[in-house]
C-alpha cells in the first residue's frame, strides 16, 4: 500500500466512527475500523473509498453488513455523502 494512503487510513482513524460522530453526538468516540465502500475484494478496488464505522455502525447491531446496505443508508445517509463528507472535514485532496 502507498504511503499516502496509509496516512490517510490512518487519519480516519483517528477521525472515528462517523455515524457516531454526526448522528449520535457520541464525544468519546469508539474504536473503529474502516469500512471499504465498495464490497469488492482485491484489484479494481479504490483505496480512498472509505469510511471510518465502529464496530456497532460496522459490524455489530446497527451496523452496515449486519441490517443491510439499504436499510443503513435510509439511517444514514449514503455511503458516498458520508464519504464526501468525511474528505471535506479531514480536506483529503480530490484525485
Ligand atoms: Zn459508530
Ligand atoms: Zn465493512
Amino acid at each position: 500500500m502507498k504511503k499516502a494512503n496509509k496516512l490517510k487510513m490512518q487519519k480516519m482513524v483517528e477521525f472515528g466512527c462517523v455515524v457516531c460522530r454526526w448522528y449520535e453526538g457520541v464525544d468519546d468516540l469508539p474504536p473503529c475500523n474502516i469500512h471499504h465502500i465498495r464490497d469488492k475484494t482485491g484489484l479494481g478496488m479504490k483505496d480512498e473509498e472509505m469510511i471510518p464505522l465502529c464496530h456497532y455502525h460496522h459490524q455489530g447491531r446497527m451496523g452496515i453488513h449486519t441490517i443491510g446496505k439499504k436499510m443503513w443508508e435510509e439511517r444514514y445517509g449514503t455511503q458516498r455523502e458520508l464519504h464526501e463528507r468525511m474528505k471535506e472535514e479531514l480536506n483529503f485532496d480530490i484525485d
